[in-house]
């Protein structure tokens, strides 16, 4: 079966996972992606 895929590609700031991992401990949300883990089509 097809997966109908959406032109996304995965954040290239947080590998796809919508947040940062912080050595401290806990995680900050990507900036780039807003927590979503995928690339905006924004072509800024
Ligand atoms: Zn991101």
């Amino acid at each position: 079966m097809t997966v109908n895929t959406v032109d996304t590609k995965p954040c290239e700031y947080c590998s796809g996972v919508g947040y940062f991992q912080l050595l401290l401990g806990g995680s900050e949300t990507c900036s780039s992606c807003e927590g979503t883990g995928q690339q905006m089509k924004d072509e800024n």
